[in-house]
């Protein structure tokens, strides 16, 4: 979501000025930084970056610093009273105000903030993505309100506000126009979605997958992040009837303990998020299914733990992201006690780690021999190798060509390995 938020950030100040983007800040007239606040560590990193453009600012006086994202939102005037050469801080909610912003300030050289979540669309003053790759991002919602007691998200990207249906369907057929292949629709919860239709009437996430999955030109739809508890009868209906729509789902269950679950106020248990799996599974056999997991929850014990083992053993998953837990200022759960020690946070963290890695890997080696279609992205890094997605999201690496980026190719997969696959291109 950031990276998207990023590049149309960069489409704003391009279409009112002209800027474009240089490689490096030392280069820049204006230099943004988009951060993120879920966890602690992105937030120092913030302050560490800055010191760096703190150098360029003293060296040259006119550059326009400016932090924006949730990070910002949060941290508001104190990120200027802690780095005074900051000349804006804006919020997730306010960065279609950039161009104006950067106005004023080369015009009176003032210190400007803009955090306040005003009700309006900021989709609305953006102008046309201007992508034209064949991969292309499609934010459909915005915001939170399912306030799980860990997350900062819904305090810093607000509440919930899905686009109306006609308004994702026309920045999809432009982008589709534009020779894009792929469409990633983007939401901090994307199946929350619940637009307005042509109709008149409130749509929900399947009803717009399928929408989209109509449309001229379009190869491969994907979406992310997803909600359990909005996964609904139409979501996996999609995933059994639209071809269209990639076997991957990115579904975030952080832990496997009924106790832990409830009090970090998931709104499910352990049961559901299985048998949820079970019956997306019966409806596309190939689908790919990772997640998200935080270990020393406040409170979690040693049977909490196990019970996470417990759940990923039983459910399997193809990928998984794991953080210990990280206290948020102003969530719920930041005002309980952080009760499990470090060094116990870092154990457990590294056995559920090996475990998932383990199952990463059976994943991977289960795709041996296999023809596999794949959209290529990039040459990797390898002298004379590309890189690509298969359908269920795993890089794969093969003997190729540039001209071949933005082409699905077919591969053999010949090598499994703990992150990405190898493959060779067939001559059917
Ligand atoms: N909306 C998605 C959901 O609820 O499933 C997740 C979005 S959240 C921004 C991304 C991930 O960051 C979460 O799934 C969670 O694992 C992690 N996360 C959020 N707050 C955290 C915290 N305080 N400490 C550690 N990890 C956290
Ligand atoms: Fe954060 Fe996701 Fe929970 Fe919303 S649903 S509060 S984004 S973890």
């Amino acid at each position: 979501m950031n990276e998207y938020d990023s590049s149309r950030m960069a489409d704003l100040l391009h279409e009112a000025y002209g800027l474009r983007l240089v490689g490096s800040a030392e280069d820049a007239d204006v230099i943004l930084m988009n951060t993120c606040s879920v966890r602690e560590k992105a937030e120092d990193k913030v302050y560490s970056e800055l010191g760096r453009y703190r150098e360029i600012k003293l060296e040259r006086p006119d550059v326009i610093i400016g932090v924006g994202g949730c990070v910002a939102q949060q941290e508001g005037e104190r990120i200027q009273k802690r780095a005074p050469f900051v000349d804006m801080v804006f919020g997730p909610q306010a960065y279609h105000k950039l161009p104006e912003m950067v106005k004023q300030i080369r015009r009176e050289r003032v210190h400007l903030l803009a955090t306040d979540m005003p009700e309006i669309e900021k989709f609305d003053h953006l102008p046309k993505a201007s992508h034209g790759g064949f991969a292309a991002f499609v934010t459909i919602m915005e915001g939170c309100d399912k306030f799980c007691t860990f997350c900062v998200v819904p305090y810093t990207r607000g509440p919930e506000i899905s686009r109306p249906v006609e308004d994702v369907l026309r920045e999809c057929r432009e982008v589709l126009a534009a020779g894009a292949l792929e469409i990633t629709l983007l939401g901090q919860n994307v199946n929350g979605y619940l637009g307005t239709g042509p109709d008149g009437e409130e749509w929900d996430f399947s009803m717009l997958l399928y929408a989209v999955a109509r449309l001229e030109g379009l190869k491969r739809l994907r979406f992310f992040t997803s909600h359990p508890m909005e996964v609904n009868e139409g979501l996996v209906e999609a995933f059994a009837e639209l071809p269209v729509l990639m076997p991957f789902l990115h579904l975030p269950v952080q832990s496997g303990s009924d106790r832990i679950l409830k009090a970090m106020h998931r709104g499910h248990d352990r049961e559901h998020y299985i048998k949820l799996v079970e019956a997306i599974r019966e409806a596309r056999p190939d689908i790919a299914i990772s997640s998200d997991f935080i270990v020393g929850f406040p409170g979690e014990t040693d049977e909490d733990f196990a019970d996470t083992l417990d759940l990923v053993r039983r459910v399997r998953f193809d990928t998984a992201f794991s953080f210990n837990y990280s206290p948020r200022p102003g969530t719920p759960a930041s005002k309980v006690a952080d009760s499990v020690p470090q060094a116990v946070k870092d154990a457990r963290l590294q056995e559920l780690l090996a475990v998932l890695r383990q199952q990463t890997r059976e994943f991977h080696h289960a795709h041996i021999g296999r023809v596999e279609e794949v959209l290529v992205e990039r040459p990797s890094k390898s002298e004379g190798d590309m890189q690509g997605r298969t359908p269920d999201f795993k890089i794969v690496h093969f003997a190729g060509k540039p001209d071949q980026v933005g082409q699905l190719v077919q591969l053999r997969i010949t090598g499994a390995y703990g992150q990405s696959l190898r493959g060779e291109l067939t001559h059917e």
